[in-house]
């Protein structure tokens, strides 16, 4: 049976089945036969529709019929509705199951639901994220390292910076602007970039309103889509400080006189004391005592006394240069120390107070007079002894009579 002309057809038949690119024509002698010429077209066909599919083009036409024709219909219709699903997914719509692709529907549904069960777990995780941010009573801040622009901020920092969300996020208020000291801002960049962290690194920040308010940052970097952030936690300690600044002044003030207490005028004194000791400059001292001052409060009362000695310690204060100091020694008794000044300088100034206090008119208690005991720093071991001879010398001014400057 097999002729040439089978042959031939065979061979033709195989290299449309078989060959990339089809040679040669329909023999010639089964040009006229329509059964023929339906098989030629429809493997055309389906030749034409696998080699669209296979490179993924789902819009082309699959011509003709029949049971494999058919079948390629459906694939492609199958990969349309895959491309479709495909896409709902990308826009967060995980409603609809892929069908009719069976094995590869299973899998694909599989993968669509683990995704929406990541997606739905991330979502909740950073509702968590953003709740616990909002939530820090402390400002909170992240900001991009190199320029400072603000990425996320907590409520809290809104209301500290003073900006609105708008301005903050629109960058007009780079977080450069909150520093007033651009040096501390670069020392706390560095170290971020040596160690990757700061700890509670005290800096003034000025808020929108020019208000200084004084804070704890503690700051660390963090990556966030591979370029580096840096998350801030600021500490208000703006109050603590003025506390602090208060407690301190309470501490060595005398509270009636407003001048400096005993405690604080101990200090000084050693201070002083070690400096001229290693320079040998010159130092005083002025030990100053007001004259029957129990008879102040006999006559006129605890309130007039104390009236006395406020005014009698502005007295002192307001002609005293800045550089000496003044305070409460104890009772009645006040002591002056004068850094960088010889004993000759300090019974000027001794004498000058003297007379000052002499014809000064006191609220209601009228005329008072003060005793004054200078001593002048030389080769003394101890403030003990310099002091002890301030305190001779007033007692010298007292034994000889009062409203007198003595030296020692
Ligand atoms: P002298 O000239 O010898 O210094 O005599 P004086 O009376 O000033 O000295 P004295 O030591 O006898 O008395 C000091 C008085 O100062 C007694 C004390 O009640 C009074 N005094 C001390 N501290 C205060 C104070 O804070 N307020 C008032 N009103 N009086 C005070
Ligand atoms: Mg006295
Ligand atoms: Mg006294």
């Amino acid at each position: 049976m097999e002729n040439k002309d089978i042959k031939e057809l065979l061979s033709y038949i195989k290299s449309i089945i078989f060959d990339v690119n089809i040679i040669a024509d329909i023999p010639h002698k089964f040009k006229n036969n329509n059964d023929l010429l339906e098989i030629d077209e429809t493997i055309k066909n389906i030749r034409e529709s696998v080699s669209s599919i296979g490179v993924g083009h789902l819009s082309h036409e699959i011509k003709g019929k029949g049971y494999l024709i058919v079948t390629l219909k459906k694939l492609q219709s199958s990969l349309k509705n895959l491309t479709w699903r495909t896409k709902c997914i990308a826009k967060g719509d995980f409603s609809r199951d892929l069908e009719y692709l069976g094995d590869f529907s299973d899998a694909f549904n599989n993968m669509s639901k683990t995704l929406e069960t990541l997606i739905d777990d991330l979502k909740e995780s950073k509702e968590h994220f953003e709740l616990i941010f909002q939530t820090i009573p402390d400002p909170t801040i992240i900001t991009s390292f190199d320029e400072g622009r603000v990425f996320n901020c907590n409520k809290a920092f809104v209301e500290f910076s003073g900006f609105n969300e708008e301005e903050i996020y629109s960058g007009n208020s780079h977080t450069i602007e909150l520093y007033t000291d651009e040096k501390k801002r670069n020392s706390i960049l560095a170290e971020l970039n040596r160690t990757g962290f700061v700890t509670n690194m005290e800096i003034v920040f000025k808020n929108k309103n020019n208000i200084s308010i004084i804070g704890l940052i503690s700051s660390k970097t963090i990556n966030i889509k591979g370029k580096t952030y840096i998350l801030s936690v600021i500490k208000d300690i703006t109050q603590l400080k003025e506390l602090e600044e208060e407690i301190r002044k309470l501490s060595i003030t005398d509270k009636l006189t407003q001048i400096y207490n005993r405690l604080k005028l101990d200090e000084i004194l050693e201070r002083k004391f070690l400096l001229s000791s290693r320079s040998n400059d010159p130092f005083s001292l002025i030990m100053v005592d007001i004259d029957h001052f129990k008879l102040v409060n006999d006559t006129f009362g605890h309130v007039v006394g104390d009236i006395v000695l406020l005014e009698f310690a502005k007295i002192l204060k307001n002609n005293i240069r800045n550089t000496d100091v003044v305070g409460r020694w104890g009772g009645e008794e006040f002591l002056i120390i004068l850094p960088k000044t010889a004993e000759e300088g300090s019974v000027l100034l001794a004498e000058k107070l003297r007379t000052i206090i002499e014809y000064y008119n006191f609220p209601k208690a009228g005329k008072i007079t003060s005793s004054f005991g200078v001593a002048s720093f030389k080769d003394d071991i101890s403030v003990a002894s310099l002091v002890s001879r301030a305190d001779n010398a007033l007692y010298k001014a007292k034994d000889s009579g009062r409203n007198k400057v003595e030296v020692m």
